[in-house]
């Protein structure tokens, strides 16, 4: 809903200020390309993102996508969270390029990734920790 965000700077990611731990590479470019594989591996690369990337505005939701214009946004929030998580979220957002709704025949695309009803419990359980702060 907001476009006004065009060219904006990736957050910069402090340069190794706090050195160790959940170093992901976090960039805009090693996240489409693994949405090529994930969308190459599950959806038989049908899902052709125009661009994917991080966001830190995202409040309420994991991710968003746009099929108007193909383009996919998931938060930064997600980063510390396991890979098979953050897969969880991009392959369902890929998915949502080919069908809009939360239908049977979205969640059959999902059915090909091993991970789908864990990551679902996940999410469901960080939730529910945020919402009643116990988080943190
Ligand atoms: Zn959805």
């Amino acid at each position: 809903m907001g476009p006004a965000d065009a060219g904006q700077a990736q957050a910069p990611g402090g340069a190794g200020a706090h050195g160790a731990g959940r170093r992901r590479p976090a960039s805009d470019t090693a996240l489409a390309a693994h949405a090529a594989e994930l969308s190459s591996k599950y959806l038989g690369g049908r899902s052709i993102p125009t661009s994917v990337r991080w966001v830190s505005n995202q409040k309420s939701r994991w991710g968003s996508a746009t099929p108007a214009d193909g383009t996919i946004r998931l938060s930064d929030k997600l980063q510390p969270m396991p890979q098979w998580v953050i897969d969880y979220v991009l392959l369902h957002e890929l998915a949502h390029l080919l069908v809009a709704g939360h239908n049977a025949a979205f969640w059959r695309l999902l059915e090909a990734y091993p991970e789908t009803q864990r990551a679902k419990a996940f999410l469901e359980g960080v939730a529910f920790a945020t919402s009643r702060g116990l988080a943190g």
